[in-house]
């Protein structure tokens, strides 16, 4: 199958009349090597559904349907969604296994099959929200390659300790596992954008708790990092009614009260949480 280059990404985008939208995170991959490269670290095999958010003009699109058994594709502008079927078409591939959903990732509800990995350079606006609303409500979605902006992906895959570690790693490490899995050059874009890309891999892990338990810990590591500066025991006086009672649900967890949360993994706050509040 033939992918897109830089003059069929141009020529289509042309012929829709599109004019990239930054304010959609619009930079189309002009690069098939690159595609097929994401789609092989994604591991992507032929019994796999796989969920692709913001298909563009079909870049990625028709890698991954060289690959998965099937792909669903999540559009939000409505003239990029209209046209990909008839991209894929004139690729020579099936639109059988093809299907493209127009509507806001983030207001998916659900899939005519269920995904088993995500694949996608995701709009970096809306890239951690995306990222962590498919975790949530795919539990058969068991890993994945996002491309997101540089600062997102290490931020992603940040481990306790470090300035990049905060809300992003922990909720992301509720779900699944998460590791760098390198940097894309800004060439293969069209239009080149002002930021640096990397791509994070994950898969998913054992869940560490409940529906009840995740809301806690969420609300905990929103808490622990609205004041990235703040130790824990007066970060979550807000949650316990005051610091002394937070200290307290603190050293009954084993976790010193004078921390701050960039000290604290996912495990911790689900320790914390199960002591209720
Ligand atoms: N996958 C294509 C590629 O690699 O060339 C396009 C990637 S581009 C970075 C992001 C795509 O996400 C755009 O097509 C944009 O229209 C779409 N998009 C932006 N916000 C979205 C949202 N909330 N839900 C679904 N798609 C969205």
């Amino acid at each position: 199958m033939t992918l897109l280059g830089a003059a069929q990404i141009r020529e289509l985008a042309e012929e829709l009349g599109i004019k990239p939208a930054k304010s959609l995170g619009q930079n189309f991959v002009i690069d098939a090597n690159v595609c097929r490269k994401i789609v092989r670290i994604a591991g992507v095999t032929s019994s796999d559904v796989a969920l692709e958010i913001g298909p563009g003009l079909g870049s990625l699109t028709l890698a991954l349907l060289e690959e998965a058994k099937s792909v669903i594709a999540v559009e939000i502008d409505e003239r990029l969604a209209t046209r990909l079927p008839q991209t894929v078409e004139t690729h020579n591939q099936s639109t059988a296994a093809f299907r493209v959903i127009h509507q806001d990732a983030l207001q998916l509800q659900s899939l005519p099959e269920s995904p088993t990995v995500l694949v996608a350079n995701l709009p970096y606006n809306v890239s951690v929200p995306v990222l962590l609303r498919m975790l949530e409500i795919f539990p058969t979605l068991k890993s994945g390659v996002v491309m997101v902006q540089a600062e997102v992906a290490d931020r992603l895959a940040a481990k306790p300790g470090t300035k990049e570690y905060g809300i992003p790693s922990v909720k992301a490490a509720w779900w699944a596992d998460l590791g760098g899995a390198g940097s894309i050059s800004r060439s293969v874009f069209w239009p080149v954008p002002g930021v640096d890309s990397k791509l994070v891999s994950f898969t998913r892990h054992q869940p560490l708790g409940d529906e009840e338990l995740r809301k806690k810990v969420f609300i905990l590591i929103d808490a622990a990092f609205a004041q990235r500066r703040k130790m824990l025991r007066s970060a979550l006086s807000s949650i316990y009614g005051s610091s002394g009672a937070a200290e307290e649900v603190l050293n009954k967890a084993g976790i010193d009260p004078t921390l701050r949360g960039e000290s604290l993994l996912v495990n911790d706050f689900c320790t914390i949480a199960r002591l209720g509040f």
